[in-house]
């Protein structure tokens, strides 16, 4: 169905058709192991957005209406077009993002559950009825559709960061813009062409890209229609959301960046550590919110840790992800590679020794060697900021208080990774480290059935699991009195 990106609808698909956008403008999107243009996107405009948002509305009331059932099985067929379609899908995801395609297969396979797990969903969004303590009346709580939402997605997982919004939303009998990352339009407007197939109908889905992404985002949240916003991408532009949000007091689910740790105790099987490790930190070629981005391992087993994890890390094939072998794909863009070389460059600076990579390859697209930094001085840059790249930076401790303390020393909470023998450790550790997620002797964490999010300045509101459709109910009280 889209074996070749030029199967792909390229225009914005607004009410249920593919238009152009209002002033005609189009964008490149490239490919970023070779820096090729792979199509030319249409390219929204805030006139659009309020097109879009027209249509979202025409939609509305018929798409709420529509049976618990009805809706749970158009999700159940997106599912399984999804899963037919996946191969086809995963290439688009590498071709269009970079990452290795056992990587991308990983992403839509994990992408089409969340309309599997949301078709399931749909039927079960219970309110309650409780007697009030006076005695005097019932309290009847009903779960109603929270309205038009305007979903925003980052590129770095471009099929299941949209199927973690649509689904949920869909399920609750909502109607949605999707304004996907400008790097990565094809995915999305692939799936728009698969939930048409699946029978959602006009105006229930819109997907907008646009290059113009703070314009036409800020049109459809001064909308009064809108009144909800579901954002995954940096804490940078969060922020501003949150902001811009305010003005219409629109209701707000932010999925940010995360700064996760990974701790690693003596009392570890350090062999089952390196590869959760190796999981962590190299999934997506490292962009993704919950790559391990710091890694503290006590003192005495720091040194085969670190050798362990430096041979695996320099056996990986780096190279196009569309080609088989290839284990890392190219970043997603030029500006990430300069960001990881100058994050690594600082912390050598900063006194952190390079035990593998270091690198930009001398090639075409935008690649970046697997790298190991060890002893990272606890107040170098890299330490503070997402890396989102291949690099993996070390830090030693003497005690559990001391891991904890470096652990939680951070803005962001999404997740964070802990590796012990010591099972009332272990369980103490997934109390006292402050982020919304913990990987338990595990390395990784998202799963559709679960509620994924984080604390501090790592997000509000959950996605995923039952908790992520309450995202897109709000709660009506009735007092009744019979
Ligand atoms: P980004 O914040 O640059 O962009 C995210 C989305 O917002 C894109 O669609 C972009 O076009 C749009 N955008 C950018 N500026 C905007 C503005 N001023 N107004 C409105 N929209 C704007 O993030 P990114 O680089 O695409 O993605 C990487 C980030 O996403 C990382 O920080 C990563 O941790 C985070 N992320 C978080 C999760 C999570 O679940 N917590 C999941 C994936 C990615």
């Amino acid at each position: 169905m889209f074996a070749d990106p030029s199967d792909v609808p390229t225009d914005l698909y607004l009410g249920g058709k593919w238009v152009a956008a209002q002033d005609n403008g189009r964008f490149d999107v490239l490919d970023p192991s070779n820096g090729a243009v792979l199509a030319t996107v249409a390219d929204g405009t805030p006139a659009d957005a309020i097109a879009a948002v027209d249509a979202a509305e025409a939609a509305a009331e018929s798409w709420a209406a529509t049976s618990p059932r009805e809706r749970s099985e158009v999700l159940r067929r997106a599912f399984e077009l999804m899963t037919l379609h996946a191969e086809d899908l995963a290439r688009l995801v590498t071709l269009e993002n970079g990452k290795a395609l056992p990587d991308a297969r990983g992403e839509v396979a994990y992408a089409a559950e969340f309309f599997r797990w949301y078709a399931e969903e749909a039927v079960r969004a219970h309110g309650s009825i409780v007697t009030a303590p006076s005695g005097a009346n019932k309290i009847l709580v009903l779960e109603q559709p929270v309205g038009i939402c305007v979903l925003v997605t980052p590129w770095n997982f471009p099929a299941a960061m949209a199927t973690r919004k649509i689904g949920p939303a869909l399920a609750a009998g909502c109607t949605v813009v999707l304004k996907p990352a400008s790097d990565t339009p094809l995915t999305a407007l692939a799936m728009a062409a698969i939930l048409q197939d699946a029978g959602v109908p006009g105006g229930v889905v819109n997907v907008l890209p646009a290059r113009r992404s703070g314009a036409v985002v800020s049109a459809m949240l001064h909308d009064p229609r809108v009144r909800k916003l579901s954002f995954t991408g940096s804490t940078e532009v969060g922020r501003i959301l949150l902001k811009e949000a305010a003005d219409q007091v629109v209701n707000c689910s932010m999925e940010l960046g995360g700064n996760a740790p990974f701790l690693v105790f003596a009392d570890a099987d350090l062999d089952a550590a390196v590869d959760a490790a190796m999981i962590a930190k190299m999934r997506n070629g490292g962009e993704a919110c919950t790559a391990a981005n710091r890694f503290f391992v006590e003192d005495s087993v720091a040194e085969e840790f670190g050798r362990l994890l430096v041979e695996r890390m320099a056996a990986l094939r780096v190279g196009p992800g569309i080609d088989q072998a290839t284990q890392v794909g190219p970043m997603v863009n030029l500006d990430a590679v300069e960001k990881i070389h100058d994050l690594v460059t600082g912390a050598v600076k900063a006194g952190a020794r390079l035990a593998l990579g270091g690198n930009r390859p001398d090639r075409p697209g935008f690649f970046y060697e697997p790298t190991v930094l060890v002893d990272v001085p606890t107040d170098a840059p890299i330490l503070r900021e997402e890396i989102f790249g291949p690099v993996a930076p070390l830090v030693t401790f003497r005690d559990e208080d001391e891991a904890v303390r470096m652990a939680n020393d951070t803005e962001y909470g999404l997740v964070s990774y802990a590796f012990t023998g010591d099972l009332a450790r272990g369980l103490r550790l997934s109390e006292r480290l402050d982020s919304g997620m913990v990987g338990l002797n595990r390395g990784l964490v998202s799963d559709p059935a679960a509620p994924f999010g984080g604390t501090k300045q790592s997000g509000i509101g959950r996605e995923g699991g039952h908790d992520g459709m309450l995202d897109y109910l709000e709660s009506k009280y009735v007092a009744v009195q019979w």
